[in-house]
């Protein structure tokens, strides 16, 4: 019998770790294999817990290394992938687009292309609602998975750029694929560059806050277990080709964001500092998940449950945090 063994990619990162966590827990009769190759946004001390797990395993490899990659299948028989590993920051892709490029399209092909040679029972690509551009200030109107893809940053338009070449390795090879599209995530070990971390931490050291423009554009906030157990559902019942949408209908405005942080910890207000707003910022995302609902998932977290666990978290581990600031 073939022992299931999944390849995650960026499972030293904010979701693939906390999904890697998360599978070596549930699924003590799976490996779980995660590569990554531990750029700024990596790190294994997330994972000192989980490495003592016999299921548990880590490989470092740059998804681009297409000779790496393909020794490493030769060797390990991946079973299943699951493709977190990208460059994921907005601004930096604004600033230096070429290594979005580089990893999120050339890597997810090179991985596509191992995947189809050893025949993987599925090939789960982790993308996310950035790649349907923005929604109008209204609250009607919604992303379906049937949106046209229209990505604004150099960062969606490498993440679009990946999904389409997903789309078209089923299309032409039948690789069992799924491609998942979910709203801003939130939670344990999130790097301190992302607006709910950076905001926890400054306003924990009593420094200013930077706001873009008026905090106006609104977000679609999930915690990243509700994405990691959607994730799971989708490995395990994804019907091949589909798409999935995953968000929990937490819209909220930045400023709002920021002052439920300042206010739960009892700082002032005048920590905010509105600054110049950033390139082409996208006005609002929000995500239709009845189609993922339809297979079975909810989410646990509401962002007034999830936001107050994220905040105990970054007070308790001070540890994992306090040398990732600038
Ligand atoms: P992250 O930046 O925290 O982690 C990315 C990981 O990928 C890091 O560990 C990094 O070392 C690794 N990596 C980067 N380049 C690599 C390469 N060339 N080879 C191997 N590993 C490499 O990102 P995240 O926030 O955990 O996002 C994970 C995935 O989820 C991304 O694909 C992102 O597009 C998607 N996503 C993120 C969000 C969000 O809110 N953070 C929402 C929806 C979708």
């Amino acid at each position: 019998m073939v022992r299931t063994k999944i390849l995650v990619t960026g499972g030293a990162g904010f979701i693939g770790g906390n999904f890697v966590q998360y599978m070596v827990k549930k699924y003590e009769h799976y490996q779980i294999y995660h590569l990554d190759a531990l750029t700024y946004a990596g790190d294994l001390t997330k994972h000192r817990d989980s490495e003592k797990k016999e299921n548990y395993h880590f490989i470092k490899a740059d998804i681009t290394d297409r000779n790496l990659i393909f020794s490493t299948f030769k060797n390990e028989k991946f079973t299943h992938v699951v493709h977190f590993a990208a460059e994921s920051h907005v601004d930096r892709s604004i600033a230096d687009p070429e290594i979005f490029v580089r990893t999120n399209v050339l890597g997810t092909q090179v991985l596509l292309d191992v995947a189809k040679q050893y025949g993987v029972k599925k090939f789960i690509h982790v993308s996310t609602d950035e790649v349907y551009g923005e929604l109008d200030f209204d609250t009607s109107s919604f992303f379906t998975e049937d949106t046209p893809l229209k990505p604004n940053s150099p960062y969606s338009a490498s993440k679009a750029s990946s999904d389409l070449l997903v789309r078209a390795y089923f299309e032409t090879y039948g690789l069992p694929i799924n491609i998942t599209r979910c709203s801003n995530n939130y939670g344990p070990f999130q790097f301190p560059e992302k607006l709910i971390p950076l905001t926890i931490l400054r306003v924990l050291n009593n420094e200013k806050v930077p706001v873009f423009g008026h905090g106006q554009n609104i977000r679609d906030w999930l915690h990243v277990l509700d994405h990691c157990a959607a994730i799971d559902l989708i490995l395990h019942q994804g019907a091949n080709g589909e798409v999935y949408n995953i968000g929990g209908h937490n819209e909220r405005t930045n400023i709002e964001v920021i002052k439920t942080i300042i206010n739960f910890l009892g700082k002032s207000e005048e920590l905010i500092e509105f600054v110049p707003d950033r390139l082409g910022h996208d006005k609002r995302y929000a995500i239709d998940p009845s189609k993922l609902e339809r297979l079975g998932w909810k989410p646990t977290y509401t962002f007034d449950t999830g936001i107050v666990q994220t905040i105990d978290w970054y007070q308790d581990n001070k540890w994992w945090w306090v040398k990732k600031r600038k």
